[in-house]
């Protein structure tokens, strides 16, 4: 009997984050909503609504990997839709600021409910899956932001607050100096709004 061609895991591993990506795309396409938001513009209206202070253009540029045309036009169509606000920001007459207007905090809470279809997927892992693969993802984004390969987001293992095994042997290994708590893998955050840049 011959042996099954062996496939390196890591191989394997990005097949599977590339499927992963793919149902989100889909989802997010479906979830267009009563607006019908484009990905780029349900990512723009969720990005303003996890931070409250007001957001400027080069920023969401930044943030969403994406070029200054490309943000100018969604935000133009979001605020026709009457979605966000665009007005001078106080530090810098020059500069745009965006925040979400009454509609759009509402369409926000709409987008950040979990499709149905993740929020089964997501039953099916242990809390022990469940954390190892927040952990996995966090060194993997890590990384690749080490690496310049995608935009540095407001995840913990990039945080001043983050003190990782700052509790070893218990059960909440690590530590957030910002609201000084303890704290485990599946509580890592990807997009934090106290996130502080060393
Ligand atoms: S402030 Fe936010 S990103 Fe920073 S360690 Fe605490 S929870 Fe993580």
């Amino acid at each position: 009997m011959k042996d099954v061609p062996g496939t390196p895991p890591e191989e394997q591993l990005l097949v599977g984050l590339a499927r992963l990506g793919q149902a989100l795309r889909i989802s997010s396409y479906r979830n267009a909503g009563p607006h019908r938001l484009s990905p780029l513009q349900a990512d723009i209206v969720t990005l303003l609504a996890g931070d409250p202070r007001p957001r400027r253009l080069n920023e969401l540029t930044r943030a969403l990997a994406s070029s200054p045309p490309t943000i100018s036009d969604a935000v133009k169509t979001l605020a026709a839709k009457e979605l966000v606000e665009r007005q001078r920001d106080d530090s810098d007459a020059r500069a745009v600021a965006l925040t979400l207007t009454e509609t759009g905090r509402a369409e926000a809470e709409r987008l950040v409910r979990m499709p149905e279809e993740f929020t089964e997927a997501m039953r099916t892992l242990s809390p022990d899956d469940l954390a190892a693969m927040l952990r996995g993802t966090s060194s993997m984004i890590r990384s690749l932001q080490d690496r310049k390969a995608i935009p540095v987001s407001r995840m913990c293992l990039t945080c001043t607050y983050f003190r990782p095994d700052a509790h070893p042997g218990t059960d909440r290994p690590h530590h957030c100096d910002f609201v000084d708590n303890p704290f485990d893998d599946a509580e890592l955050r990807l997009d934090c709004p106290d996130h502080l840049s060393p």
